[in-house]
């Protein structure tokens, strides 16, 4: 068996459940030997625990993995998850981030109608959350001569897609984090990159409108004519955690069946029905 990640230490943030991007992350990069650990949102705001306790049990045994709170707008959770890593693992190899969240409303609203707080709430979560964890992470990576951190975006941001509003904006600023703290973390040795993932059924992903429209047209006219899998993004992220990447960073990487190659996006087609 192929273990391109033995005796790496991985950190998952955003698994809900089976259908999370987070979990299809997880088995590939588990699969691959990497010792993980994850996080979930504590109640009332996250979805439960013992579902991610039950899913992490699914690969082996509980007590081979770590598992913590975590809510990336209170940096309280954040400065206790690191310390446990630090005490746990001494240092960290990849972070993973697979963390977004908008206001329904803000995802469905005209683009000139998002609300202040909405806008703020969008590009916290879903895109300041990236510096935090690199702060926090770049320390411990720096015990291990280096790492990996991988978040994930959506082609929203070159191409305007109705219904991906306030997340487009928090995606386009997750992507200027992206190249910034390449150049910054490189010093180190820790390289940062984006997977630019096609449309994916998941919790969070159903509260985008077009989503069945886009996977639609991903499987007609897309070059690759079929929609990604939790494994497909699954595998980039392990060749991002892997040193086969060892001189990749700052990039966003498309696993998108070619999509973003394309002249035109079905949300545009969508919209001039309207
Ligand atoms: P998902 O399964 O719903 O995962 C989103 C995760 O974000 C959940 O675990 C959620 O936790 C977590 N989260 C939200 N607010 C948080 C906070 N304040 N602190 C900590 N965690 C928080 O959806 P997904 O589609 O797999 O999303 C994962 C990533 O992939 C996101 O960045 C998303 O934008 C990106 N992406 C998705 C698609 C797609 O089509 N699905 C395409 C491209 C990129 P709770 O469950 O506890 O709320």
């Amino acid at each position: 068996m192929n273990r391109l990640l033995a005796g790496k230490k991985a950190l998952i943030l955003g698994v809900a459940d089976k259908h999370s991007i987070a979990w299809g992350i997880a088995q590939a990069m588990h699969d691959q030997g990497a010792s993980l650990a994850f996080t979930y949102q504590e109640e009332p705001k996250g979805r439960l625990e013992r579902n991610v306790r039950k899913l992490v049990a699914t690969l082996g045994n509980p007590e081979d993995f770590l598992l913590f709170p975590c809510d990336v707008t209170d940096d309280s959770t954040i400065d206790a998850l690191f310390r446990v890593i630090r005490s746990e693992w001494k240092g960290l190899d990849t972070l993973v981030h697979c963390i977004a969240f908008a206001d329904r409303d803000d995802l469905n609203k005209p683009f000139s109608q998002i609300s202040r707080a909405g806008y703020k709430l969008a590009m916290e979560v879903s895109a300041y959350s990236l510096n935090v964890l690199a702060r926090a992470a770049a320390p411990l990576m720096d015990e291990r001569g280096g790492g990996s951190i991988i978040a994930l975006t959506y082609n929203a941001v070159e191409k305007a897609v109705p219904g991906y509003n306030a997340m487009a904006a928090a995606k386009a600023a997750l992507e200027v984090g992206v190249r910034y703290l390449a150049v910054e973390l490189g010093l180190s040795k820790i390289r940062v990159n984006a997977i630019s993932a096609g449309p994916v059924r998941t919790l969070s992903a159903s509260a985008v409108k077009g989503l069945s429209a886009l996977r639609r047209w991903t499987e007609e006219v897309s070059p690759l004519r079929e929609n990604v899998t939790l494994a497909d993004v699954g595998n980039t992220a392990v060749y991002l955690a892997s040193d086969l990447s060892r001189m990749v960073t700052g990039n966003v990487i498309y696993v998108d069946s070619g999509t973003h190659v394309l002249a035109a996006q079905v949300g545009a087609v969508e919209h001039r029905q309207q």
